[in-house]
């Protein structure tokens, strides 16, 4: 009998109608021949509540009391919902998380899935019960109940999806399906038919709250096609499978991150270990990092910056003070009033003049970029957090977004997922004893790219946006891009790669541009090492390995990006071999 997983949100089951609603949804699942579960958010905005009520009586409560906390929400809703569709006259049974047996670790608030056994889920099933799961959480191996994230219930979903070899896993929301941006934030958004996991997966961890980012990494893993669409409407919704919605667009969609923070790490001295020394402490911590941009180094000094979810400045605050004491730092300073505006595309992979695109618009609309940094898939900018919503806008508009690609894709049920990888065949190697383990596809060594450095560039908008238009205009393909926030006396720097060959034209159309630069320079001798995985920004630990990795072996890294599917360093051309054998050494366990 074909099963299927339904999950209902926090609006979708905020009042008893709405409640009996989503009961009626299941119940009709069942009766069209399905084995059903359903997984239930906690009621409407009941987990903030909580934390709010927590912050009354401490406000840093203990990581464990508050799962206990927090965890009560949802054990609410299930109940209610298996007692709606009691009322309505067929069975079935509300289990908590230890209940239906998800294991996680012990890192409270974020835990992660470490196994899911299926055996009390399918008997339940079998007797003829719709089973109610209580989204969200787990428990320990000392019976300790945990979370998973804010947000986390659609991670149960999908994981139960992928033990349970669902043939399908619906996401109930507030929204229709997936937008090319948040529909409350710019009412032009469009809502996709489908879209790909890797892009879900990076704007999922860029702000786009439709869906819990870890969800999409199960998902991809174990190749569960997700339908996320409306509790109050019979559309049809949105697709998430291995397919992206067009072969040719190089920006699918954008996200915001509106509470974001941003450190800079002083004077830190340019050698090998420093960015460690730093960085672990912030990994201890479970704090995730972003967009990490390294100055090139004055006097054999360098500032670090990177970018942090507001809510954790504190406690990464703490992580710094000891970091700088450590490694000798000069200091620090922050600004808590940044967001992050990023487009997300599989199409800019092989396209010039996306980054000059982003640039540009937000240069148009007056809005300063205080950092970049991109990847192979997406292109991050940090902005001051009264200008995000006009920095979103101006990036939609001006790749279209609103409209729908004339060659998009259609998605029919039944269709294979294919993919460079395809999904079984990862999941045959995947260890089924932690779900949620880091799962890396390769490690590699890139030898033929050049690096160009602008120092000394005045700190205004629109710099960014010529320095990329002249390259573009010459058909220069840029790969890495990094600028970092205000350096020394209000100028920043950039630095970017570009095919080895291209560095003699990139520097000479740079050097007649005229702009104030204090120095353009560059090297041939740089080699670019790269992980690749699935969920590789949330799993901290990867860019922490790296750095430890290299500094073990005495090798500096130059620059550094991070995203879902990849972490590229770069690292002085001398070195490359010895570090790719130190990474293969460091990461053997991980890769699949
Ligand atoms: P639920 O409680 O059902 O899990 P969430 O609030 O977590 O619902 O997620 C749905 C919300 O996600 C929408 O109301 C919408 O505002 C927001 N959202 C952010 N980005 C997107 C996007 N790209 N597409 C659709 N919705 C988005
Ligand atoms: N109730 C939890 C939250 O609000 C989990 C979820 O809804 O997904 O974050
Ligand atoms: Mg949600």
């Amino acid at each position: 009998m074909p099963l299927i997983v339904q999950k209902f949100g926090g609006t979708s089951v905020a009042t008893p109608e709405k409640i009996q609603s989503a009961a009626r949804k299941a119940i009709r699942a069942q009766q069209e021949g399905n084995q059903v579960v359903v997984v239930v958010s906690a009621m409407g905005h009941e987990t903030d509540h909580l934390i709010d009520l927590a912050k009354q009586i401490n406000d840093e409560p203990p990581a464990r009391e508050m799962d206990m906390l927090l965890s009560t929400g949802e054990q609410v809703s299930v109940a209610l919902m298996a007692m709606a569709i009691h009322r309505f006259g067929y069975r079935a049974i509300s289990l908590t998380g230890a209940q239906m047996g998800i294991r996680t670790d012990n890192s409270f608030t974020k835990a992660r899935i470490k196994t899911i056994s299926t055996e009390r889920i399918r008997k339940l099933l079998d007797a003829g019960n719709i089973v109610i799961a209580a989204g969200f959480q787990g428990v320990d191996d000392d019976y300790n109940i945990t979370t998973l994230g804010r947000g986390g219930s659609d991670t149960t979903a999908v994981a139960l999806a992928a033990v349970l070899g669902a043939d399908a896993c619906e996401i109930y929301t507030d929204v229709d399906g997936v937008y090319t941006t948040d529909p409350r934030l710019l009412p032009e958004a469009r809502q996709m038919d489908l879209i790909s996991y890797d892009e879900m997966l990076e704007l999922a961890s860029l702000g786009a709250s439709v869906m819990h980012n870890r969800s999409i990494e199960f998902a991809k893993k174990f190749g569960v096609p997700i339908r996320v669409r409306s509790s109050f409407s019979d559309a049809p919704g949105s697709m998430i499978v291995s397919l992206p919605e067009s072969n040719t667009v190089p920006v699918s969609g954008a996200a915001l991150t509106r509470e974001e923070a941003r450190i800079t790490v002083q004077g830190v001295p340019d050698s090998p270990g420093m960015s460690y020394e730093i960085f672990r402490r912030l990994a201890d911590r479970k704090i995730t990092v972003d967009m990490i941009v390294q100055n090139i180094g004055m006097e054999d000094r360098a500032d670090i910056s990177f970018t942090i979810p507001n809510h954790e400045l504190k406690e990464a605050l703490r992580a710094i003070e000891e970091g700088v004491k450590v490694t000798g730092a000069t200091g620090y300073t922050y600004d808590d009033a940044v967001a992050k505006v990023s487009v997300v595309g599989l199409g800019m992979a092989n396209q010039t003049g996306v980054a000059e695109k982003m640039f540009s618009s937000l240069a148009n609309a007056g809005i300063n970029i205080q950092m970049i940094t991109t990847s192979e898939i997406k292109i991050s900018c940090l902005v001051q957090r009264s200008e995000a919503t006009a920095a979103l806008r101006a990036v939609h508009q001006a790749f279209s977004l609103h409209v729908k690609p004339a060659d998009a894709n259609q998605w029919r049920i039944g269709q294979s997922i294919s993919g460079s990888q395809s999904a079984s065949e990862i999941v045959d190697r995947l260890s089924k004893s932690n779900l949620e383990q880091l799962t890396l596809l390769d490690i590699s060594l890139l030898g033929d790219q050049a690096r160009v450095t602008l120092t000394g560039v005045p700190d205004t908008p629109g710099l960014a946006e010529k320095v990329f238009r002249e390259v573009a205009e010459v058909g220069v393909f840029v790969d890495m891009i990094i600028q970092s926030c205000d350096g020394y006396l209000g100028e920043t720097s950039i630095s970017f790669t570009v095919p080895e060959e291209q560095m003699p034209l990139s520097l000479d159309v740079l050097g007649k541009t005229g702009y104030n630069f204090r120095k353009i320079g560059g090297s041939t001798d740089i080699a670019k090492l790269s992980v690749s995985g699935i969920g590789l920004r949330s799993h901290t630990s990867v860019a922490i390995a790296m750095f430890k990795a290299l500094a073990d072996e005495g090798i500096n890294v130059l620059m550094i990006n991070t995203s879902e599917l990849r972490v590229n360093v770069v690292i002085e051309g001398k070195d490359g071999q010895r570090g790719l054998a130190a990474l293969q050494k460091t990461f053997a366990g991980a890769l699949v």
